[in-house]
């Protein structure tokens, strides 16, 4: 039997609300049919991804004819950044990206790397953000794509978007954004930021794994470029395949609720973060890692010194109890099987032992107080009894 769980892992991933499930239900049942079918009963289904794209724009500030629906932000970023890199090629071959970027990102720049482009990765400073001047100073001529990610998904630190979007296009590149963390979270205009690609998920908005969206600018500065995946054409020729509908359909649903209830969701959210990490802060020997003035609500990225992160997660989820599973993380979870330091704490300037002594708290709507109150009093106990080992 699973044990009772709190979940402070929802920058891995989230509970799909029971709103968002009941909306996809019945594309999954009654109403299976393919988006593309010509018959009534497609016509449905077609219908439905049209009201979705809807809602997805509309979350974002963007025209339904700029979003593509894909399987996530993975590939969302593969085809954003591969694609102005092939579709740019004449005009230059570098990029700008920086060196706390989520794996999606930085793999899909190495891959280009290897295939003669020319990557910048920019440092950042020890409280994660990077250095306009320096940033600045790397846009060559031949620079076709800088990609900064909105927020980062291990400390929460928020990128200043909107200033870097402007040095970006005034040197004659375009902008990109892995704003996986940040949509559904805080509001975000594709035009006022003038951002011109930019990728979410559902699965960090409590709708399920394997459907996400990519925004490509088509007014004001358009932005062309190819397919990776080619086939029947679906998604004005930019991804094939036959529509997850579903999924589009559970998306949709999450951006609608997300715009309804940001403020609220917000609100009570922050309550609770800055509550659990003003008393966590009381054990001696913790830091908060990252920018706390400019940073996702959500997110609260502590070092507890001297003690392993692993064996905090371990003590908090010990299989061997029968006490409650407190679900939380050290990195992110796409590169956990890795034995390395997570890359993000090191490039903010943690050496190995404070990088393995670090855990990411991060919450959402469906959390409560009386949860809070309960983790920081075995957080607490845990990290003292791993302390006194040590000794
Ligand atoms: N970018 C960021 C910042 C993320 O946190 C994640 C997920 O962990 C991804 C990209 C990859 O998203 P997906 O799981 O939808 O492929």
């Amino acid at each position: 039997m699973q044990k009772d769980i709190i979940y402070l892992d929802n920058n891995a991933t989230t509970k799909v609300d029971p709103r968002v499930l009941e909306a996809m239900m019945p594309f999954l049942t009654d109403n299976f049919a393919n988006a593309n079918s010509t018959h009534q009963f497609g016509v449905g289904a077609f219908d439905a991804v049209k009201n979705a794209r809807a809602q997805v724009a509309g979350l974002i500030g963007a025209e339904t004819n700029e979003i593509i629906f894909t399987s996530g932000s993975t590939e969302a970023i593969n085809l954003a950044i591969k694609g102005v890199a092939e579709n740019y090629k004449e005009k230059g071959k570098h990029i700008i990206t920086v060196a706390t970027e989520h794996s999606a990102v930085l793999d899909t720049c190495k891959h280009l790397d290897s295939r003669g482009y020319e990557v910048t990765y920019l440092p950042v400073n020890t409280d994660g953000l990077i250095d306009l001047e320096l940033l600045r100073s790397s846009l060559r001529k031949d620079t076709v794509l800088v990609s900064v990610m909105y927020a980062n998904n291990e400390t929460g630190v928020i990128q200043p978007i909107k200033e870097i979007a402007k040095l970006t296009h005034d040197a004659g590149a375009f902008f990109m954004t892995d704003a996986t963390q940040a949509v559904g979270k805080i509001p975000i205009n594709v035009d006022e930021l003038k951002i011109d690609l930019l990728c979410l998920s559902g699965h960090k908005m409590y709708a399920p794994k394997g459907v996400g969206a990519l925004f490509v600018r088509q007014h004001l500065n358009r932005v062309k470029i190819p397919a990776l995946l080619h086939g029947g054409g679906h998604e004005k020729g930019l991804r094939s395949g036959t529509l997850n509908v579903p999924g589009i359909v559970a998306l949709g649903k999450a951006c609608e609720l997300a715009q309804k209830e940001m403020k609220k969701n917000a609100e009570s959210i922050l309550t609770l973060r800055d509550y659990q990490e003003e008393q966590l802060l009381k054990i001696a020997g913790t830091k908060v890692n990252g920018n706390t003035r400019h940073r996702l609500y959500n997110t609260s990225n502590i070092l507890f010194k001297d003690a392993d992160s692993d064996a905090i997660i371990m003590g908090l989820s010990n299989p061997e109890n029968d006490l409650l599973l407190i679900a939380v993380s050290n990195g992110s979870a796409c590169t956990s099987a890795s034995i390395d330091p997570s890359h993000v704490l090191t490039a903010m300037g943690l050496d190995e032992k404070d990088a393995f002594s670090s855990i990411r708290f991060s919450l959402g709507k469906f959390n409560t107080k009386e949860e809070i109150v309960v983790v920081i009093e075995v957080v607490g106990k845990v990290v003292k009894t791993l302390r006194a080992m040590v000794l």
